[in-house]
This record gives structure tokens, C-alpha cells and sequence, in this order.
């Protein structure tokens, strides 16, 4: 008997976790599938895990298929959707379709880390459909907080799916055509079974989320009702939004002075591709002292907060060409991603504090999402009517919000699955939970490693407890000829008629040798073990904390 050829659906990152979206469609029987993956992004690491800058989804299930891994596809050029490319894709050695815009992406990213040339770029564009083996594969313009973000239409002999990766209804994106609902509406149109795998951000919003063209509205008015300077910070690749501030600015007769590398890497690009026609030049800040206090409209990097980003040195007075005063408006053109809030906050309140005006999302429209709320989900579930319906691109509460929504709409079948997951999607749709190894990869420096090789363990316990490092040396009886010597890294100054850390230590060196029998004292593993214990114990009662100790017993 042969097994029947099956379309399935493997989420490997994003599926119960806001980032390191990856996914994988299978087609064929059981045990010999050919496999494509969509999107291969990272998330930023977590003040829990310290010094490590990027988390990946582990691709050890596509390892262990690699021979039928034939290729990745680029929904669009978020962080979270290809940041890991570069890192985790040369080890397949299989081509990445990507549009100009996230190819040029990627190239610049290449060239700003020095990697060498290590993925082969096939370019894609919308309504022009490609065979990747037994997989038909459209991409279809979608709105979004960038330029050319792109569902895509997966189809195969056992059915199809639309993959939408992140998207909204905007009928005015600015930066790009609104996204393509006559396309969905054909799709819907059209025989045959249809999943829809789709972005859960907003699945908690009710209503519709605002357009791009509302927020230029309101940057319009603010940026022309401005007394003396404003400057705005936004995400670095929402081009749309740039070119509504540039617009506004223009307007209102000043000139738009660009700070932060970032944003003129992904301007240029888009200069370049002809996304920003008809757009002024933008300045650099070398420029501004030049212009009148009236006539300039900063654009600055850094609205997550990061401390070395444009609008974070000018609120420390620290970036070297760009001052505000008194007087001044600053524009948050963004929200701060859940575990930036502390650092934009303090931002904001350094600038309050020297009298500039701070306008934020809590004063107007200054900024809008690029995803559907749950009006706009309810949409593209009428123009595709699905037989099967998957929430992705979210954490638990937003997939529970969007699986129920998708239910109470009519959807036959809405599975709530999670990463390692195998959704068979057709024929007889059934998820099969668990199926798949996942997990996380650190970029730890130049290391990429699985969380437990990561040293954050020990970077954690070193945070809480400090290191003290003891080392003295003895001779054959046991005798001390030099030390102890003493290093202390992460302790309290204690005051100076106090114990200090280190006479406390001194005394406590002393005290163990002493406790020592003479015959035993010559033997450095029962000289390190008892330093070690005494050590850790008597600074543990002092400072009420566990200090990390390390002990070199060195014999002569
Ligand atoms: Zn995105
Ligand atoms: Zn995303």
C-alpha cells in the first residue's frame, strides 16, 4: 500500500513566543518529505540572560532532513523574521528567496558584520509564483511596518496554505500598495482545501488598526505647531513612517537631519530601490548646527532605548553634534517592545527634566502597529475561508485570543499548536503535538551554542554573588611561604573601621590552616577544600550572601 502524499506544518520559533519566527511545510509521505522553510528570525536576549545579544530557534530538526531541506523563504526583513539567516542558513547550502528590499537587507547586514558571501539570493516578487520541488510558492503584497512584506501562497497536490507573516489592513501604507485583498479574494475563490497560518500580534485589539496615513496626520500638525526644534525617533526600517516625517517636515519648511546608522543604512537602500522618490536628501548631523533652531526636524535612532543610539546621547548630552534645550518637542514615533519600557521611560525623563517637550503614543496617533486587529482577522477569513486555521506569531494569550476568534468565526478546524509541533494539515487535518525537536540557540560573541554550553548560569550566580579568588602557596609541611593573596570583583565597599572583606579573609585563611593537623596541611585538595568551605561560610555570615570562591593552592 502507498502512504498518501501529505502537506504538513512544523513550527520551529514564534509559536507560543513573540520572535525567532521559523517555520517549516513538508510535503509527501511519511519518512521521505521534502521540506521548505518560511522565515528564520531571532529575538533579543533578556536581562535574565546576561551578554547574550541573540536567541535563535534551534534547527536541528532541518539538520536532521537537510538532504530534503530545499529552501528558505523571506516573508520580509524584520529582525524577527531574518536576523538569523546569516548564522544559521550557510550550513544548508540552499538557496533563500527574499524580495530587492530584504535582499539588500541582508547584504548590508553582511557588510556592516564582515560575513563573508555565504548565502546564495534568489529575488522573488508579488503575483509572480516559483517551483521550489513539489511546492508552488506566490508571494503576495501585504501592509506592514516595512517595505516589501509579503504572505505567500504554498500551494501542493495535497492542498494549499497561506502563510501570511505579518501583516495589517492598511488602506494607505505609505511606503507600499495596500495589501492584496483581491489576490485573497481569488485565492478563497478558488477550489480546493486552504490553511491559513496567521500573525496573532493583535489578536487581543478589537476594532481596526489605524492607518499609516492617520499618524502622518498627526506628526503633520505636531511638527508644523512646533516652536522651535522637534525631533522624532522611530523604528529605523518603518521607511513609511519616514517618509510621512520627511513629507511633514518639508511642509512645514524645515530640513530633516538624520542621526543613527541604522537609519541611514535602510533609507539609502530604499533611495536606491526607488521607495522614497521624490524625498529630499536627508542631512547628516554634521549639518545641523547650520540650521535655525525653527527650520530642523531631527530623525534619531534609538526609540527602543538602546543606550548607544542617537535620541539616548542626545538626552545624556553625550552625541557629539546634536544638542536640544528647553523648549525643544521630542517625538516617540514608536512603543517600546515589552523589555525596552524601563530604558525608553528613562530616556523620556532625562528629557523631561531639562524642559523639552515629550510627545508619546499617550498624547495622539504618533505611532501605529503593523498588525491586524481582530476586525481586520475577521476580514481575511471571509476573503480566504479556510478549512483550517493555525495562530502563529505570538505568545500564549495573544494564540488563545486568535484560536477562539477563529473558532466563534466558523473556521471548521482551528488548532492551537506550539514550536515542535506537526500539524498535518491535509488530507484529514490532525496536529500531532510534540513531534519535532526545538529549542534556543545563543550568539553568544561569536558562539553560537545551546542554552545549557551558554556560561549564563554562572554569569548569573556571578551577578548575584561576586567572585572572590584566594591563592597562596605552601611548602611541604605545610607551611605558608607566600599569600594569601586576595581579589575581590563584585563586593560591597565595606566602611573602613568595619571588617573589611579582605582582613575577614585574612583571618579566615589563617584560622583553617591553623585548624589543620600538620601531616594533612601539606596536601593541597584537603588545603583547597577546607579554604573553600571556611571561606564561602564566614563571608556568607558577614555579607548575609554566598560569595563565589575560588581557591589555588599552589605547593612548592
Ligand atoms: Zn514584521
Ligand atoms: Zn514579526
Amino acid at each position: 500500500m502507498t502512504r498518501p502524499n501529505e502537506l504538513v506544518f512544523v513550527p520551529l520559533g514564534g509559536v507560543g513566543e513573540i520572535g525567532m519566527n521559523m517555520a517549516a511545510y513538508g510535503f509527501g509521505p511519511e519518512q521521505s518529505r521534502k521540506w521548505i522553510v518560511v522565515d528564520c528570525g531571532v529575538t533579543f536576549g533578556r536581562p535574565s540572560q546576561p551578554g547574550i545579544e541573540l536567541i535563535m530557534a534551534d534547527p536541528a530538526f532541518l539538520e536532521d532532513n537537510s538532504d530534503d531541506v530545499l529552501a528558505l523563504i523571506l516573508t520580509h526583513s524584520h529582525e524577527d523574521h531574518y536576523g538569523a539567516v546569516l548564522d544559521l542558513w550557510p550550513a544548508f547550502d540552499k538557496p533563500v528567496y527574499a524580495t530587492a528590499f530584504t535582499a539588500a537587507m541582508l547584504a548590508a547586514k553582511r557588510a556592516s558584520d564582515q560575513i563573508l558571501d555565504n548565502v546564495e539570493i534568489t529575488l522573488m516578487r508579488p503575483g509572480q509564483p516559483f517551483a521550489v520541488g513539489p511546492f508552488t510558492i506566490e508571494p503576495i503584497n501585504v501592509a506592514h511596518s516595512i517595505p516589501e512584506s509579503n504572505a505567500l501562497l504554498i500551494t501542493t497536490e495535497a492542498g494549499r496554505v497561506v502563510h501570511t507573516g505579518d501583516w495589517k489592513l492598511d488602506p494607505n501604507p505609505i511606503a507600499a500598495a495596500p495589501t492584496d485583498t483581491g489576490r485573497f479574494e481569488a485565492i478563497g475563490n478558488t477550489e480546493g482545501p486552504l490553511a491559513l497560518i496567521c500573525d496573532s500580534t493583535n489578536a487581543l485589539k478589537d476594532g481596526q488598526s489605524p492607518s499609516e496615513a492617520q499618524v502622518a496626520e498627526t506628526l503633520t500638525r505636531l511638527i508644523a505647531e512646533a516652536p522651535y526644534r522637534v525631533a522624532i525617533t522611530t523604528f529605523a526600517s518603518n521607511v513609511g513612517r519616514i517618509i510621512s516625517i520627511a513629507r511633514a517636515a518639508q511642509a512645514a519648511g524645515r530640513s530633516v537631519v538624520m542621526s543613527g546608522r541604522a537609519m541611514h543604512r535602510i533609507t539609502g537602500i530604499a533611495r536606491e530601490l526607488g521607495i522614497i522618490d521624490g524625498i529630499a536628501p536627508f542631512l547628516d548631523h554634521d549639518e545641523y548646527k547650520n540650521l535655525p533652531r525653527d527650520k530642523v526636524c531631527l530623525l534619531l535612532t534609538g526609540s527602543q532605548g538602546e543606550p548607544r543610539a542617537a535620541i539616548a546621547r542626545v538626552a545624556r548630552e553625550e552625541h557629539p553634534a546634536i544638542d536640544l534645550n528647553a523648549g525643544d518637542r521630542v517625538i516617540f514615533s514608536s512603543w517600546a517592545i515589552p523589555g525596552n519600557e524601563r530604558e525608553v521611560i528613562d530616556i523620556q525623563n532625562m528629557l523631561i527634566d531639562r524642559g523639552i517637550e515629550v510627545i508619546t503614543q499617550n498624547h495622539g496617533l504618533v505611532h501605529t502597529t503593523g498588525h491586524p486587529r481582530r476586525d481586520e482577522l475577521r476580514k481575511l477569513y471571509d476573503l480566504l475561508k479556510p478549512q483550517v486555521l493555525i495562530p502563529v506569531h505570538g505568545e500564549a494569550a495573544h494564540l488563545e485570543a486568535h484560536t477562539k476568534l477563529g473558532k466563534q468565526h466558523g473556521i471548521p478546524t482551528v488548532f492551537s499548536a506550539r514550536n515542535g509541533d506537526l500539524v498535518r494539515l491535509f488530507p484529514d487535518p490532525m496536529i500531532f503535538p510534540g513531534e519535532v525537536r526545538t529549542g534556543e540557540l545563543y550568539l553568544d560573541g561569536n558562539i553560537l551554542c545551546t542554552p545549557e554550553e551558554s556560561g549564563v548560569k554562572g554569569r548569573r550566580r556571578l551577578s548575584f554573588g561576586g567572585h572572590i579568588v584566594v591563592s597562596i602557596v605552601v611548602d611541604g609541611r605545610g607551611q605558608v611561604i607566600s599569600g594569601p593573596d586576595i581579589s575581590l570583583e563584585g563586593l560591597p565597599e565595606v566602611e573602613e573601621d568595619e571588617d573589611t572583606f579582605e582582613t575577614l579573609i585574612q583571618r579566615t585563611v589563617a584560622g583553617t590552616l591553623k585548624s589543620i593537623p600538620p601531616k594533612r596541611r601539606s596536601d593541597p585538595e584537603v588545603l583547597n577544600s577546607a579554604l573553600q568551605r571556611s571561606v564561602r561560610g564566614e563571608v556568607g555570615a558577614f555579607w548575609g550572601k554566598k560569595p563565589n570562591v575560588t581557591i589555588f593552592v599552589h605547593r612548592v
